[in-house]
């Protein structure tokens, strides 16, 4: 029997200096989990001495080990199924049903929403909830792989392997069940399945919107990566990806012969100081170490050379990492745009269009999975996950309650395949580690005072 309680055992004192100076797992004590309580150091966090957490005798790992040898080839044979049946974005419904019917054998109540591409499903009682989350399309890419899984779509694979997050949560949910079964269960964990991370309109604010967050007090999920091997956690503190804006410059005037600029408005030269003087203008603007790329990969303007055009366009895209940078970036590139072009004598339409915010992970949150990591699979298996400039919906749920993402690795020797790539497969064998951390993680975070 292994003893849940919630202690102080992930260091996190160079956490203060920057939002992504590394993790560091403590040593476990004896065999208990470690959680992190709080991180004493830091002003605004609470205090891990102000109340004692409670204990919880939790039959971990030992229940888990029995559990997951019991039930390793079950998770495997659910990620194979979803693996071969893969359903684009706002189309999962077939997978949405499938999830639901195993939940419901295991006793479960899933909840699916209205329009049957996602589903929530609440294990055990308590006011405060944590949330766990997966999401469930897959992509338009052939499935070129030679394995008896391989996609029944022609064109649709799971080349970001949320089948494998899928087959997780639904693991996780099972041990969670089992617990709640023998009275053992420590608060209210909720299971979300939401459609559409990989298109817009993103799947996560339509769960949000039926409420997969009533009650939430921190929400975790992993993302594949085979970037890191099998066996691995990679956990980042602060910014883990990148928001990702759309922008488009449009400028019209009369057009007229280059002799004579002055009768026309010269729109070439206005969207050419646009492009050159913009980005760098609000990069000026912003503190330097929260840092915006604004790269234009489009312009569009003229034919001749001795003629003035009456339209130009101009299109880039804004990558960014921190929260606070994307809420304030769209209005100061309208204003540094505007006025540029006022400059240049001409008027300009703006057309700025929202990605997803960026993840950012909590420090507690983040030290958890550290910490459940280490009391999982060792401390060896805690890794720190880099920035990614690519983006990800689980945004979304952070831009509301704290809560962290830690890539699952997934990679397999001398296999070199990414994620988004036709051959991209995991190391099944990674199935059993995420369903070991995550409810590790899950059961810290019930136990933690820190949400
Ligand atoms: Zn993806
Ligand atoms: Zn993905």
């Amino acid at each position: 029997m292994y003893t849940l309680t919630a202690e102080n055992v992930v260091e996190m004192g160079t956490a203060t200096k920057s939002n992504e100076a590394p993790l560091t797992a403590g040593t476990a004590e004896g065999k208990r989990l470690l959680v992190t309580a709080g991180l004493p150091e830091i002003g605004t966090s609470p205090d891990p001495t102000a109340s004692e957490p409670s204990a919880m005798s939790t039959p971990l790992p030992e229940f888990l080990d029995s559990w997951l040898a019991g039930h390793e080839d079950e998770i495997v044979a659910v990620r194979r199924h979803i693996h071969a049946n893969p359903r684009l974005s706002r189309q999962e419904h077939d997978t949405a049903d499938y999830v639901a019917r195993k939940l419901r054998e295991s006793g479960l109540k899933p909840q699916l929403i209205p329009d049957g591409t996602g589903l929530t499903c609440d294990i055990g009682d308590g006011e405060r909830v944590i949330g766990i989350r997966a999401d469930m399309d897959a992509l338009p890419i052939q499935d070129p792989k030679g394995v008896p899984y391989r996609s029944t779509v022609d064109g649709v694979c799971h080349a970001c392997g949320h089948d494998a997050h899928t087959a997780i949560v639904l693991g996780v949910g099972r041990v969670l069940a089992e617990l709640s079964s023998r009275g053992e269960l420590p608060g209210r964990f909720r299971l979300i399945f939401q459609p559409s991370e990989e298109q817009f309109p993103s799947g996560a604010p339509t769960m949000i919107k039926h409420g997969a967050l009533t009650d939430v007090a921190a929400v975790f999920a992993f993302h594949c990566d085979a970037q890191f091997p099998t066996g691995q956690i990679g956990i980042r503190n602060g910014p883990l990806t990148a928001a990702c804006d759309v922008l488009e410059v449009r400028m019209r005037g009369r057009g007229g012969h280059t002799s004579r600029p002055h009768l026309t408005t010269d729109l070439i030269n206005a969207m050419g100081r646009v492009i050159v003087d913009m980005p760098a203008l609000v990069s000026r603007r912003l503190d330097p170490r929260h840092a915006v790329a604004i790269v234009f990969g489009a312009v569009q303007a003229g034919e001749a050379a001795n003629a003035i055009p009456q339209e130009a366009v101009a299109r880039a895209t804004v990558r960014m990492q921190g929260r606070e940078t994307w809420q304030a970036v769209p209005d100061l590139v309208q204003e540094v745009t505007r006025s540029v072009a006022r400059t240049a004598g001409v008027e300009c339409e703006i057309d700025y269009r929202r990605g997803v915010p960026p993840v950012v992970n909590d420090r507690i949150a983040s030290a958890m999975f550290a910490g459940a990591t280490a009391a999982a699979l060792g401390e060896q298996a805690v890794a720190e996950a880099p920035m990614s400039m690519g983006g990800e919906d689980f945004a979304y749920y952070l831009e509301q309650v704290p809560g962290a993402m830690a890539r699952l690795g997934v990679g397999r020797p001398g296999v070199d395949c990414d994620i988004h790539q036709a051959h991209f497969d995991i190391d099944e064998a990674a199935l059993a580690h995420g369903v070991r951390v995550m409810v590790h993680t899950a059961l810290a975070a019930a136990a933690s005072p820190a949400f």
